[in-house]
């Protein structure tokens, strides 16, 4: 298995910092990629379970009439300190140990002990496996940290979609941008002009997918957030890219809508949250490049 992008970035200017990074050991750089990947992933937790509730909740605000206070305390990604939904106990450090308190706890609340969800170390070893594969695909380079970066945000687009049904403004956009500035100069994934018409066609795609469902099937099948996450994509991998996210995505959802509804999960009209397809689709071709189009011919 070759990595697409794999040898494009030795030598380059922005390597600098990760040559540091790449004169430790092998093993160090390995295990430093996946405490790393554990910590982030601790505050993704946070952020996939508080991010819809600060946005309802300011969504609420903006509809509040003026004069009348919101009847809320602070609440953002840092306050209030994490606390166990059942009884309101206050984690103590070591209880919040990213996968040993799990642990240690055998995933139950210290007081009350309900049940903790699985979710969350899960979570946790998912962001710390991306941070490793990271570290193998691109070496120890910032791209390395860049792609990082870009996996841990799709990943937490999938929860809260999957959750949702809704794909944040305040992640989908911030991602595009970064894609952009990423790919600024040569040290990128893809020539800034490949990005730049990426992005714009990553959303129009889906936006005519959109239309063309709604005028002649009258259903919605997608939501607006879908086209700027895959505006992201493009953004992030260039136009080439997008064929075969699009493909990857449409048949990863379609064999898992028809397996829930064949074992009565879900109902067929039910609408399938594409978010988490799409960025399925978007983390496979970083790191395996477009191999799909060898089977055309390209
Ligand atoms: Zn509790």
């Amino acid at each position: 298995m070759q990595p697409l992008y794999q040898g494009k970035f030795s030598g380059h200017y922005l390597d600098a910092y990760g040559t540091a990074f790449g004169a430790l050991p092998v093993a160090a750089q390995y295990a430093f990629a996946l405490v790393f990947g554990l910590v982030i992933g601790s505050f993704l937790t946070v952020v996939v379970h508080r991010l819809p509730i600060m946005l309802e909740r300011a969504w609420k605000a903006e509809s509040t009439p003026i004069g009348e206070e919101p009847a809320q305390g602070r609440y953002n990604l840092a306050v209030p300190r994490s606390a166990c939904p059942h009884c309101g106990h206050v984690l103590r450090a070591w209880e919040n140990i990213p996968v040993v308190s799990y642990l240690l706890l055998r995933g139950r609340c210290a007081q009350c002990k309900a049940p903790v969800s699985p979710r969350y170390p899960l979570t946790e070893l998912t962001t710390a496996l991306l941070a490793a594969v990271s570290l193998y695909a691109f070496g120890p380079t910032l791209i390395a940290l860049a792609a990082f970066g870009l996996c841990a945000a799709l990943l937490v687009m999938s929860l809260i979609d999957f959750d949702t049904r809704y794909l944040p403004d305040s992640l989908t956009l911030p991602l595009l941008w970064a894609g952009l500035i990423v790919n600024l100069g040569s040290a990128g994934f893809v020539p800034i002009h490949e990005a730049v018409i990426g992005a714009i066609a990553g959303y129009l795609f889906l936006w005519c997918v959109y239309w063309l469902f709604r005028l002649v099937r009258g259903v919605e099948g997608m939501g607006y957030g879908d086209f700027k996450l895959l505006a992201a994509l493009g953004a992030w991998l260039g136009w080439q890219a997008l064929p075969q996210i699009v493909l990857l995505s449409a048949l990863a959802g379609a064999i898992f809508g028809l397996t829930a509804t064949g074992i009565g999960k879900m109902r067929f009209e039910e609408p399938l949250p594409f978010g988490p397809f799409l960025a399925a689709g978007g983390a496979i071709t970083l790191f395996f490049g477009t191999p799909l189009y060898a089977l055309f011919g390209g």
